[in-house]
């Protein structure tokens, strides 16, 4: 089957910055599991790419600073590859992707730390972020991580509530879960974990807990199933690994809440994927594996994009 298959977490432009000599839009490289040459060949046409600052992190430059030039980052990819990629900023926007291209990019903070004050939050909706997850791995001003005490804070409660006012999603992948639980305490708005498996397959602190699936498949939000074989099964990751997730997950909240995330060259390389993909564009053999497993065509089409595209329809301005 052909449906259009949307990625929400690709750490493009940390990537960009991690490897001056790589270029995002040349020929497929056997390093990368990102370009544009396979999202095209794979069908995607919307794609969740992140703006990754957390502080201390990059050696050089505040989170502000990193983010900014992140975003020119992707302001000069577009620029270059008008015909292929553009930014989407409405819900018009969202029927322009087509699967191949041309394919919408829309922004995802990992981790609010760029954000000087909440009053910023405006000025990074502008230049097109519409996901922010308050804290990566460590903490900042509004988010406690892994290892301090503290979850949410005041500030980061302004932040939540700020960003509902901004039309901007919270995004609790990498929250631990008591900072998952104070986000969802702000109010009962839409939610996502962008990048983040099933705990009850895969203990690691990065996977979420049944309840907590189904407390975001409660807000009609979803979880994007992320190809990080440590948040797998470990070396022995396949694709079947991955459907075994998905499978868990549409037993726990049904078809519509459960998405792609696949974090694909967020700090690691191809080889850390399950064994099946090698770059994005095997994104679609997670569909054929669905369907091998008997899901029928509308139940894999929101799982490979449709779900990403009614959460941000619901968000985005007219
Ligand atoms: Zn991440």
């Amino acid at each position: 089957m052909d449906c259009m298959i949307v990625d929400g977490h690709q750490d493009i432009a940390m990537a960009i910055l991690e490897d001056a000599s790589w270029d995002f839009a040349g020929p497929a490289c056997e390093r990368h599991a990102l370009s544009l040459a396979d999202a095209k060949r794979g069908g995607l046409g919307l794609i969740l790419g992140t703006v990754f600052a957390p502080q201390g992190y990059w050696p050089e430059g505040t989170p502000y600073e990193l983010a900014v030039r992140q975003i020119d980052l992707y302001d000069d990819l577009l620029k270059r590859h008008a015909a292929d990629l553009f930014r989407v900023e409405s819900k018009g926007d969202l029927g322009l992707c087509q699967s191949g291209g041309p394919i919408g990019i829309v922004h995802l903070m990992e981790g609010a730390d760029p954000i000087r004050s909440t009053r910023d939050l405006a000025r990074w909706v502008e230049r097109g972020v519409r996901v922010v997850g308050p804290a990566w791995n460590t903490g900042n001003r509004y988010c406690g991580g892994w290892d301090d005490a503290k979850s949410l804070t005041a500030d980061g409660r302004r932040l939540v509530e700020h960003m509902r006012t901004c039309r901007v999603i919270p995004d609790v992948s990498h929250l631990k879960p008591a900072a998952f639980d104070d986000v969802l305490s702000v109010d009962d708005g839409l939610v996502v974990a962008s990048h983040s498996n099933a705990q009850a397959l895969a203990p690691h602190r990065r996977n979420l807990s049944d309840n907590q699936i189904r407390a975001i498949a409660e807000r009609d939000g979803l979880v994007g199933i992320v190809l990080y074989n440590e948040f797998l099964a470990g070396e022995a990751s396949t694709i079947e690994t991955v459907l075994d997730h998905i499978e868990h997950m549409l037993t726990l909240v049904g078809p519509e809440h459960v998405g792609l995330g696949s974090d694909l060259d967020g700090g690691f390389t191809p080889e850390k994927a399950p064994a099946g993909i090698d770059s994005v564009a095997d994104l679609r053999r997670i569909g054929e594996g669905l369907s091998g497993r008997g899901l029928d065509d509308a139940s894999v089409a929101k799982i490979l994009g449709g779900n990403w595209v009614r959460v941000l329809q619901r968000t985005l301005p007219t």
